[in-house]
């Protein structure tokens, strides 16, 4: 049962199914000049069951998607009036199954999926184990992140013996991939065959003093294993173009995937912006603060969407990567106008 070289060979252990694992390079390379398309999704929430995914998937196929990234959700820490003026602690998973659903996806579609990965609430041990399961699962892919503070914590702390930063998760992965294990030094050890990918950010990430010093350290991703880069959502096409023109300038060599969110509803333009700290171009914006309705917002973020979709693609961007959040009704009308 062993899966030829050029799609993850090293690896001993596969799933039994007809389906040939694909790096997100590997789609990459092969498409040469053609602009792939690729989509993130959710997990559903605690207690919906996998239909809700495949939902917002089936939709999608018609378009034929390279790989499908799925998030990964930390717990949250939520308080519980217990009377008395007691408050009990809860630690809650909302989006639990990540793991689950990128393997259930590759089973039941054939397509690749992208796992995201944090350090937040991991160990190094426990990132060590859900890198060992992927390469069981035969996911040859993993989007490797540091993941946001908790909600109530003013900055991002590390899990007792964790990473702190996105590189150092990078670099376990990538050592993984040369046979380095934890504590390995009485074990013959295989090694896992990943393609690691990174985030990065055109308006810069909202903890970095600059986008120099963020570049700095995205260029660390890359010297460290990250093969390519997803960016955060942005609606600015010269915002991408700028920074891409930067990374190179930094010796950042490797393929910078857009990130694109079609903007639907009244509450996008009030949280988005904040949440991702991303500028709407003004003429995006003066268009957006005439709306009244969600019906017509989604108009507008759909057209804009459409128009950055396709000079993305006219300019050579290697993929176009939808952000869902689990709705896919705009993706797929955006997609259904540039694919
Ligand atoms: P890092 O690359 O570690 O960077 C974090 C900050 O630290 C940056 O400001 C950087 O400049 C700085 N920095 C880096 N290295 C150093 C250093 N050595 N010393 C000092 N400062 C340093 N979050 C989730 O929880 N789940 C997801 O599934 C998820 N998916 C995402 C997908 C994409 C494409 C993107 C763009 C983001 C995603 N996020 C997700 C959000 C992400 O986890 C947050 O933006 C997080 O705050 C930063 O993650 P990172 O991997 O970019 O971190």
């Amino acid at each position: 049962n062993e899966r030829p070289p050029c799609c993850g060979g090293r690896s001993t252990f596969a799933p039994r199914t007809s389906s040939v694992s694909m790096k997100v390079i590997d789609h990459l390379k092969q498409a040469k000049k053609r602009t792939l398309f690729s989509f993130e999704i959710l997990p559903p929430l605690k207690g919906k069951d996998i239909h809700s995914i495949y939902e917002g998937i089936d939709p999608l196929l018609e378009f034929k998607p390279s790989f499908i990234n799925v998030t990964y959700h930390r717990e949250e820490v939520i308080y519980k009036e217990r009377g008395h003026g007691l408050l009990q602690k809860i630690r809650l998973r909302k989006r639990p199954g990540t793991i689950g659903i990128c393997a259930t996806i590759k089973t039941k579609y054939d397509i690749d999926t992208v796992p995201h990965l944090i350090c937040g609430g991991f160990s190094r041990e426990e990132t060590e184990d859900a890198l060992i399961e992927l390469n069981f699962l035969g996911i040859d892919n993993v989007l490797a992140l540091r993941g946001d503070a908790i909600k109530n914590e003013s900055h991002f702390i590390p899990e007792r013996e964790g990473h702190p930063f996105a590189v150092d998760l990078i670099r376990q992965a990538a050592g993984l991939n040369k046979g380095q294990y934890l504590h390995d030094e009485e074990m013959e050890a295989a090694p896992t065959d990943l393609c690691i990918g990174a985030a990065c950010y055109p308006e810069k990430h909202p903890e970095a003093l600059n986008l120099n010093v963020d570049v700095a350290y995205l260029k660390n991703k890359v010297d460290a294993g990250a093969e390519y880069l997803v960016t955060q959502m942005f609606f600015d096409n010269t915002k991408y173009f700028s920074f891409v023109e930067q990374c190179r300038a930094a010796g950042i060599t490797v393929p910078i995937i857009p990130g694109l969110k079609p903007i639907t509803t009244m509450r996008h333009i009030a949280f988005l912006p904040k949440t991702f700290r991303v500028d709407l171009p003004d003429a995006f914006a003066k268009e957006l603060v005439k709306c009244k309705t969600n019906d017509a917002v989604k108009a507008v973020g759909v057209e804009w969407s459409i128009a950055q979709s396709k000079e993305l693609m006219a300019k050579g961007a290697p993929c176009l990567h939808y952000y869902t959040m689990g709705k896919s009704d705009a993706v797929k009308q955006v997609v259904s106008s540039v694919f």
